[in-house]
């Protein structure tokens, strides 16, 4: 076969391909158009869907406008008014900056603006057929821009081909609509699709007002408030937002929502960052609920990545995850509630509530109860052993009912928090070996030790490498007192394979020892030994948790057990 000849493209063909980069399905047609409302500084945003936004798509805005001699400006290709030039680009602010999303839509479907850039001035409503302008008059309209697109990729037959059933894009849309709701919560929004109002936001400036639209009233009354302002100076960026509690959850991955300076991202690796944060709390294949801003340095992000700027790319990528990892683990150890013991079989599922305090049920999930009604420091509140159970279990009773607390569990965070403080503070208590031990080290061991010997050392080992596949370990930190050394050296180092940064290995160190120098399940422990573990699990900074996340009590209530025995 004879080769084909090269020819350059149309000038149309090439502005139809163009289009398709960024008007992929009739979602992005709506994103692109709700960025340019917000972008505007709209204050009251109204999005109208018909026939799965194939058939009509309208965005009405009262934002700035446009001037009427330059409305037809905006749908040239590259025309912009939020940049200038490339240094600009490095700073900016806006969501949209590369004057393409109005000529794409104008190039794959019948477009109208009908836009008013000053109070008490007539607006100019222009018609667009494949990209050029086909009718321009003068109409009165408040201040404002509405933007109608109809027919969209009737001329591009094989994406319409492609889009999936109504319910499909219509859920694309409404999912695109929810995140900017949860992006910009002082923004009035509402959605109807097919006539029907499917999003109301409040537009009252708060995020959880907003979350009750996008997720229900008890979801978002449920979630736990993060604000951590840490990265104003640094590197770091500021974290704020609302990440669910262990107890309500998803099947699916879908209602984690990223913004970056507000815009919505899509990230892999933020998600999983969070999902990590959560480990231990979750059963598998439960995702929780988030919605975290990070706000950073315009500079410090890349979101030219990507032709709909979906992602984003981090100059500081360790710190950004270190910092979002930190900030959701912290508020679960601090806020998560301790789990209720489950209902027995026989009680008929009765609504748990105290005057003044909603409870906290989300159906078909473990009920939860807000331990300390009144916003007091204290973690959880003072208790009184009782005894154990099982060798494995501390009983012990508090102002608000019976706690039953995991020895093991509750030691690993005693011991966890103290050798971290220790190794930081570079006091760590060590205990010398009569005599020294030998370890024999698998090569992947031996690599991890050669990496780690100086964290080793910190936290308080004293260990050599000694000959072939072999360690000697002359002194332990102090937790590990007549515990089993070797075991208790091999997995440590076992531990810190794959650890992400020094903050990370670090933790790890820190849960390795306090696993293996924690009291076992099964030991039993005299009264005096329980009151001394409870007092000191009460002295640390998440008595809830152990350091894997697991929790440490369970509570059961003095209503609960009144209503058990039938005593309300
Ligand atoms: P970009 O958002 O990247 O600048 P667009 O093609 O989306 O590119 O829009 C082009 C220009 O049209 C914008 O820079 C802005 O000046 C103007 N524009 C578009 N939509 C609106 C709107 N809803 N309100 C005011 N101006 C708008
Ligand atoms: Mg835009």
């Amino acid at each position: 076969m004879p080769p084909r000849a090269i020819r350059v493209l149309s000038p149309e063909t090439v502005a139809k391909i163009a289009a398709g980069e960024v008007v992929e399905r009739p979602a992005s047609v709506v994103k692109e158009l709700v960025e340019n409302s917000l972008d505007a500084g709209a204050s009251q945003i109204s999005v109208e869907v018909r026939g799965s936004g194939v058939s009509y798509i309208r965005v009405s805005d009262n934002g700035t406008g446009l001037a009427a001699d330059e409305a037809e400006m905006a749908f040239q290709r590259h025309a912009t008014s939020k940049i200038t030039n490339l240094a600009d680009l490095e700073g900016a602010t806006t969501l949209g900056f590369r004057g393409e999303a109005l000529p794409s839509i104008a190039q794959v479907a019948q477009v109208e603006m009908l836009t008013c850039g000053e109070v008490d001035a007539p607006g100019v409503n222009l018609a667009m057929r494949e990209g050029r302008t086909v009718k321009r008059e003068a109409r009165a309209c408040p201040q404002g821009t509405t933007v109608t697109v109809r027919d969209l990729f009737r001329n591009v037959p094989a994406r319409l081909k492609f889009l999936k059933s109504a319910t499909t894009e219509n859920n694309q849309i409404s999912n695109m609509v929810s995140q900017y709701c949860l992006a910009f919560p002082e923004v009035r929004f509402t959605l109807s699709i097919d006539g029907r109002n499917v999003l109301r936001t409040p537009g009252s400036g708060s995020l959880r007002d907003a979350l009750a639209e996008v997720y229900g009233p008890e979801v978002a009354q449920a979630m736990l408030e993060i604000r951590a302002n840490v990265g104003e100076a640094g590197l770091a960026p500021a974290v704020t937002g609302f990440v669910s509690p262990p107890s309500v959850t998803r099947a699916a991955r879908n209602c984690l929502s990223f913004f970056v300076n507000r815009r919505w991202v899509q990230s892999r690796l933020l998600t999983g960052v969070v999902e990590k944060a959560y480990e231990g709390w979750l059963a598998v294949r439960r995702y929780p609920i988030v919605a975290l801003n990070l706000s950073m340095s315009p500079a410090l992000v890349d979101v030219n990545v990507h032709p709909a700027k979906r992602e984003v790319r981090f100059a500081q990528e360790p710190v950004v995850f270190g910092t979002v990892h930190g900030v959701v683990r912290r508020v679960l150890m601090e806020k998560a509630p301790i789990p209720e013991m489950s209902p027995s079989a026989f009680a008929a599922p009765v609504e748990v509530g105290r005057a003044g305090e909603t409870p906290l049920v989300t159906a078909g999930q473990r009920r939860v109860l807000p331990l300390m009604p009144e916003p007091a420091r204290r973690e959880i509140p003072v208790l009184r052993v009782l005894g154990q159970a099982a060798g494995t279990y501390v009983i012990a009773e508090g102002p608000d009912g019976l706690y039953l607390i995991d020895q093991h569990a509750a030691h690993e965070r005693v011991l966890f928090d103290r050798v971290l403080s220790q190794s930081r503070e570079r006091a760590v208590e060590v205990q010398s070996l009569l005599e020294p031990v030998a370890v024999e080290l698998t090569p992947k061991q031996e690599t991890l030790l050669a990496d780690h010997r100086e964290m080793m050392v910190q936290f308080g080992f004293s260990i050599d490498p000694f000959g072939d596949k072999t360690c000697l370990v002359r002194a332990v930190p102090s937790v590990l007192t007549g515990k089993r050394i070797t075991n208790a050296v091999k997995e440590t180092l076992d531990s810190l394979e794959g650890e992400s940064d020094v903050l990370d290995g670090e933790d790890r160190m820190a849960r390795s020892l306090a696993c293996h120098g924690a009291v076992r399940a099964g030991q039993s422990l005299s009264q005096e030994e329980m009151r001394e573990l409870v007092g000191q699990l009460e002295r640390t900074t998440s008595p809830r948790t152990c350091p894997h996340g697991r929790p440490t009590m369970v509570h059961l209530s003095s209503i609960r057990l009144n209503r058990e025995f039938g005593r309300t």
